[in-house]
């Protein structure tokens, strides 16, 4: 089926900085006061590098401005997060875009805690429970639609995929659960062999997919030292919505990631002090940067190739990063004054990815099953009216007894039928009977 998307947009992906709270903040860094959108970092004078990576201050730049969508402050609650960037994120999605949020930041900046929430208050949910209950309560609404939902909830770590809603057996590490690989078809697009998409019917169904998602997280991460700093976790609504009585159906997918900590370890040369580079501890964060960066080439040299194949994450997010999407980037950062430089480079990765335009559209397609339904009736109305022209309705105009009890049911069950696409099949009848 081809894509009918009526309307395409472009548009940058969005960039939002949060700063999570604590009670040791550097002071180095402030929002600019008349407008909350641009982040200043005024490192003083004798700045080293916090982390014993060796004195490199001649080389430091100590001022550094940089500009977000928005900046979420350290004291914002979890439902005004929620107000400034996921409901309008769940709105795409049900409006039949795709619409990706991805959290990035160093280990312990609030990625999850933005992503999924904190375990201990109900007012600390974050941005999935939030869409889920958004989700369905814009269910009950439309009246005129039918709407479903399938949930899968995927964990890539060291670029193997594993089904975290897997129900079939214990769990008792990352191991024992169901192993997801990524393909790819002729077109070059990517498909996800062994990941389950699990209907959710409502609100209550979907959080209990994503508790069991969490406790297999959690369950599997355990025995693995730092696994849920160096694993990428993505939970996956795909919707599907349809106009009662339309051949059309709409498919979106709202992708909400929690992506391995960005903490880069330095390099040092053999005298062992100075650094010269850092790299990532992850290394598909890397290929996630050089993806950025060749999007932004593509845009600005016309470079052709992205690569997207290098990881399983960005094969996954390749819609997401470049293409037909929506999406939209939580830079989270530590303020206190060891993470200043991992703060920078959350910072400075930000403003690369704000600078890449994704063209989304709406996916709307033809539903094959209810083409053949409408279809079929056609045929058998067009018959009737044929029988009828050709003269050959039978022997009279008169219903018998019997027909009319038969068509009293039959109307009867039309009526009582709670399916909308139910059909009035009235078989044999001719069209001057049922005048
Ligand atoms: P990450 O997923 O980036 O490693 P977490 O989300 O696990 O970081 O956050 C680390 C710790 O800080 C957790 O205990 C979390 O509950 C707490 N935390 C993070 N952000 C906030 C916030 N905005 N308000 C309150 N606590 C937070
Ligand atoms: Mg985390």
């Amino acid at each position: 089926m081809g894509k009918k998307g009526g309307s395409k947009e472009d548009g940058n992906i969005q960039t939002f900085l949060r700063i999570r709270p604590s009670k040791k903040a550097s002071g180095y860094f402030k929002i600019a006061e008349l407008e909350s959108k641009s982040l200043t970092f005024a490192l003083p004078d004798n700045y080293n590098s916090g982390d014993g990576r060796g004195d490199y201050i001649n080389n430091t730049k100590l001022r550094h401005d940089f500009h977000f969508n928005d900046i979420i402050p350290d004291d914002s609650k979890q439902d005004e997060v929620f107000k400034k960037v996921g409901m309008a994120a769940v709105q795409n999605a049900l409006d039949g875009f795709n619409s990706t949020i991805f959290a990035y930041g160093q280990t312990g900046s609030g990625k999850t805690f933005t992503i999924t929430g904190g375990p201990e208050r109900y007012a600390d949910r974050g941005i999935i429970p939030r869409s889920i209950s958004m989700i369905f309560n814009e269910f009950r609404k439309r009246t005129n639609v039918q709407c479903k939902a399938f949930i899968s909830y995927l964990e890539i770590y060291n670029d193997q995929g594993y089904d975290l809603l897997d129900p079939s057996h214990e769990t008792k590490a990352l191991e024992d659960l169901p192993k997801v690989s990524i393909l790819e078809d002729e077109h070059g697009n990517f498909h996800l062999k062994n990941l389950s998409m699990n209907p959710a019917e409502s609100e209550e169904d979907a959080l209990n997919l994503l508790f069991m998602g969490d406790t297999n997280r959690a369950i599997a991460e355990t025995p693995m030292n730092m696994a849920s700093s160096r694993s990428h976790c993505i939970f996956t609504v795909a919707m599907e919505v349809r106009e009662n009585g339309s051949d059309k159906i709409r498919r979106s997918k709202l992708h909400l990631v929690d992506l391995a900590g960005s903490e880069r370890i330095g390099k040092t040369d053999s005298q062992g002090s100075v650094r010269t580079e850092a790299k990532y501890i992850n290394s598909s964060l890397f290929f996630l940067e050089m993806v950025i960066v060749a999007l932004y080439e593509k845009s600005t040299k016309g470079r052709t190739h992205i690569p997207y194949r290098n990881s399983m994450m960005t094969s996954v997010l390749r819609d997401s990063l470049g293409g037909n999407c929506k999406t939209i980037m939580i830079a989270t950062i530590n303020p206190e004054m060891e993470h200043t430089d991992e703060s920078l480079s959350t910072c400075r990765f930000a403003q690369r990815v704000s600078l890449i335009k994704n063209r989304a559209m709406i996916n709307e397609d033809l539903d094959p099953s209810m083409v053949i339904r409408r279809l079929k009736q056609e045929i058998l109305t067009l018959r009737e009216e044929i029988a009828f022209l050709k003269g050959d309705a039978g022997e009279g105009d008169i219903l018998t007894p019997g027909e009319i009890e038969k068509l009293k049911i039959q109307c009867k069950d039309y009526v009582e039928d709670p399916d909308p696409r139910g059909l009035l099949n009235i078989g044999s009848m001719t069209l001057t009977k049922i005048k």
